[in-house]
């Protein structure tokens, strides 16, 4: 379907003559070393395209006169306005812009985990690394590569019938973004990995830990009146977020399928509170730097902006997924196989 730049091939070794390497039953181990790495660098494959795809669209969306827009004519010298006009473009590339910003802060966030896991000195910190860094991963593989894919499709839409001719490239942007869904793990499997594993490990350290890190954050800057609306946003997705968790608590139990049934929800849900939580600091930081008047004024501005689309038009998705988990699976799993 895409990446035809990777040469794919199925290899069988049928006959083939195995010999063990390293320690009896420790193969699954070793290799999740390699996997782990391996959906951090997919996860950041399906960001990347969706950036992109986003760059081409912002071009396009510039050049392209189609329409008027509805608060006035802005282009009085040409027989239409460019697209950037139209408040649904805007939509589709805030929503694109809003992701890709806040997905290479939690990449960067995550790498930096890597880095203290591997390096730290201090046993504590390593840990707390390496917990949050474990946790991340298949939310960073499922979330950035679903996305990823959604955004190319949203940025070839920018192209009109010209996104889905060859032409310009889109389409080549979403045949290779569908991949970064599947391999490295389907990411249904990431749903599964996290809620089934992540979750319960070790008594839930590692997912305490970033709940109380991010409440923490919220707690430490509510007097921040510039920041409040990025905190608040962020609190109530930390709270429909932590009900869900323990919700699973409470039901997957006894039922397993209602974990399995929520699972997409639940990952999706956490990648919203994580983002939520980017776009915070980083609001932070742009408000600090443009009270002290250092750097480009503008670019903080936007950066501004821009958090503010996320915690306004994406966040409030959590309700939404909350509600969805909470509803359980008997709807799901009551129909039989031949019914379908
Ligand atoms: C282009 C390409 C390159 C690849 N490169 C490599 C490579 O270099 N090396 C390599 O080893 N592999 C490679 N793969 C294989 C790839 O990793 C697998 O295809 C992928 O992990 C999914 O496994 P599967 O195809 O067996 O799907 P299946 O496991 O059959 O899954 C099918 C569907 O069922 C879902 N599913 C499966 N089990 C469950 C469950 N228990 N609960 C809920 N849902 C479930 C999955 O989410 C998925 O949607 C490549 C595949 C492609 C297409």
């Amino acid at each position: 379907m895409g990446i035809h730049g990777n040469s794919t091939c199925v290899m069988n070794y049928d006959e083939a003559t195995g010999y063990l390497l390293g320690a009896e039953n420790k193969g699954l181990a070793a290799m999740f070393v390699m996997m782990n790495e391996a959906r951090l660098g997919v996860g950041l494959q399906g960001l990347s395209i969706a950036e992109v795809a986003y760059q081409n669209a912002v071009n396009y969306a510039r050049e392209r006169i189609q329409g008027r827009s509805l608060s006035g004519v802005k282009a009085p010298d040409k027989k239409a306005d460019p697209i950037i006009v139209h408040p649904d473009i805007r939509r589709a590339l805030l929503t694109i812009k809003s992701f890709t910003e806040a997905g290479r802060a939690f990449t960067l966030w995550t790498a930096l985990k890597s880095d203290i896991a591997h390096r730290s000195g201090d046993a504590t910190e390593k840990q707390t690394a390496d917990d949050l860094l474990g946790l991340a991963t298949p939310i960073l593989k499922g979330v950035l590569t679903d996305k990823g894919f959604d955004h190319a499709v949203m940025a070839q839409q920018v192209f009109g019938g010209h996104g889905y001719i060859e032409e310009h490239g889109m389409s080549q942007y979403v045949r290779d973004a569908r991949i970064a869904m599947i391999y490295e793990g389907a990411n249904g499997i990431q749903a599964l990995d996290l809620v089934g594993r992540k979750l319960g490990a070790n008594g839930g350290r590692a997912v305490m830990a970033l709940f109380k890190e991010i409440g923490d954050f919220c707690e430490e800057n509510r007097a921040d009146e510039n920041l409040s609306f990025f905190t608040k946003s962020l609190k109530k997705g930390l709270n429909d977020l932590q009900a869900s968790t323990m919700w699973f608590m409470q039901n997957a139990m006894a039922k397993p399928d209602n974990a399995g049934a929520g699972s997409t929800d639940y990952m999706h849900m956490f990648g919203l509170v994580v983002l939520g939580y980017m776009w915070a600091k980083m609001a932070k930081a742009a408000n600090e730097s443009l009270a002290a008047g250092t750097g480009d004024a503008d670019y903080f501005k936007n950066k501004l902006l821009t958090g503010r689309f996320f915690m306004e038009k994406i966040m409030p998705e959590t309700a939404l997924r909350k509600i969805r988990i909470e509803a359980g699976a008997d709807s799901v799993m009551e129909m039989a196989a031949e019914a379908f």
